[in-house]
């Protein structure tokens, strides 16, 4: 019998296998986390839909928030243009309508990929 001992990162709670790394993971800045579960937002980038491959942005709401997790590299170079590197930072399950095909679709965006919609605004007045 093996016995394995892993260090976890007090905030991402990600393992590690050596102490050096679970430390180097709890030293990441944490990304602000900028929207809320009911929050109406819309994608920057468009995505293209499942069926007809055409292109559409759409508006959807945030359901749930994952993190806060180590950011990937794909994240860190084509949101920030690699100005930052090894931030924990937050995922937001989104919940929208395919506007192309009517599916009902949830995917999981990082904060810079979001806008927040307008209507946010009206029902905090
Ligand atoms: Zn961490
Ligand atoms: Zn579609």
């Amino acid at each position: 019998m093996k016995k394995v001992v892993s260090y976890q990162c007090s905030i991402c709670k990600t393992e590690y296998p050596a102490i050096r790394e679970a430390k180097k993971c709890e030293g990441r800045f944490a990304e602000r986390k900028i929207f809320r579960a009911g929050d109406k937002v819309k994608n920057i980038e468009p995505r293209a839909c499942n069926k007809n491959h055409k292109q559409y942005r759409f508006k959807g709401t945030v359901i749930k928030i994952h993190g806060p997790k180590p950011a990937d590299y794909e994240y860190e170079a084509k949101w920030l243009g690699g100005k930052r590197t090894n931030w924990h930072v937050f995922h937001y399950e989104v919940k929208f309508t395919c506007p192309m095909c009517k599916e009902e679709r949830s995917e999981l965006y990082y904060a810079p990929e979001l806008l927040r919609l307008r209507e946010n605004l009206r029902t905090l007045k």
